[in-house]
């Protein structure tokens, strides 16, 4: 993708995220009994908060707590408490209006919480999914040296498997071997194991033989009707039973997967800006930058999801790099460093 094309999106990105405290305007009064616009019970409350147009999300942050909900559901997932309102969330001429028992049952709750700190809302990252890519029949790329992709990234996923486990980390391999595994497979294991984060090893090729540095992507924005795919819904279908909910229950899953969602879309974007940055470092190559994509292993999680593109087998010098066990183990450590300044924020 031109880097131009990313920028777009980016700028789009941003523009659909409000930040709803910053202006004041007046507004007539909301039409139903009960219903109060959100910005003024913010404002008076010092609450932040932000309304993802994408996904329709909105977060309510206060001190170290944050509050998901979403348009047209009457759903308000604070931690790991579910809170039902007496009527939906709307979009009401350009702003979200909540309805009376908000006040009591969302934002009286979320400063308590905030004072009792016993739940800051924000996911804590335990469980690391490491994904060997290709394997098996499938060598993925192959350098002019004959040295093939398989190999060589389930070498830096055993490495970073070690350093990760010293650190403390549950780590949990979609390969352990040289073997087949299809891409659903890697995915659903990710859900199956209800793990926290997804990282996803690759070795680059191009038809250019110069080009070389290291890139880590995060998944392409969705558009609504992709985000419903079948074999994202499998997923989900693994995922809310390891949250354990009711399977009648299709407007909690819902808005809990469309917040997943739009948490792992800006996480992802962080998460790969940062390892870029210290991959390239650690190995002393060219810093190719996070880039996104519409790979299948990113879009078929609700974890935050990377994938490390760590060198260009295509490339001479990084083929011959490549093969070197040092150079393999430098690349490790630089992805575990990306992994646990990731790990720590979430402390
Ligand atoms: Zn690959």
């Amino acid at each position: 993708m031109k880097n131009r094309t990313v920028l777009c999106l980016l700028a789009v990105l941003a523009s659909a995220i409000l930040s709803g405290c910053a202006t004041t305007s007046k507004r007539p009064p909301v039409s139903g009994k009960e219903q109060a616009y959100l910005q003024d019970i913010c404002e008076s409350n010092g609450i932040v908060w932000e309304w993802e147009q994408v996904s329709e999300v909105v977060t309510l942050k206060y001190r170290n707590t944050r509050a998901q909900a979403m348009i047209d559901s009457d759903v308000v997932l604070m931690g790991d408490e579910k809170i039902s309102l007496s009527a939906p969330i709307r979009r009401t001429r350009g702003a979200v209006t909540v309805p009376g028992d908000f006040q009591w049952k969302v934002i009286d709750r979320l400063r308590q919480k905030t004072v009792a700190q016993k739940s800051d809302g924000i996911p804590k990252v335990r469980k690391i999914v490491l994904d060997a890519g290709h394997g098996g029949k499938d060598p993925g790329a192959i350098g002019r040296n004959g040295t093939k992709e398989k190999g060589i990234v389930l070498d830096i996923a055993q490495r970073l498997k070690k350093i990760l486990q010293e650190r403390g980390m549950n780590v949990v391999m979609t390969r352990d071997s040289d073997e087949f595994i299809p891409l659903e497979g890697r995915t659903a294991i990710a859900c199956r194991q209800n793990a926290d984060l997804f990282v996803s090893i690759h070795a680059n090729a191009s038809p250019a033989r110069s080009v070389y540095g290291v890139e880590v992507y995060s998944q392409k924005p969705l558009k609504k009707i992709s985000r419903i795919a079948l074999e994202r819904k499998i997923n989900e279908d693994l995922l809310f039973k390891n949250l354990a909910m009711r399977r009648d229950s299709s407007d909690v899953k819902k808005i809990v997967s469309d917040m997943l969602y739009g948490n792992k879309q800006a996480e992802s974007k962080d998460l790969a800006e940062n390892m870029a940055q210290k991959v390239s470092r650690q190995i002393k190559t060219k810093d190719l930058g996070a880039k996104t994509a519409d790979f299948h292993v990113l879009r078929n999680t609700l974890i935050p999801a990377v994938l490390v593109e760590v060198g260009f087998l295509s490339n001479p010098k990084e083929e011959k790099l490549l093969n070197n066990s040092e150079y393999r183990q430098k690349i490790a450590q630089g992805v575990a460093e990306g992994i646990m300044d990731y790990v720590n924020e979430r402390k």
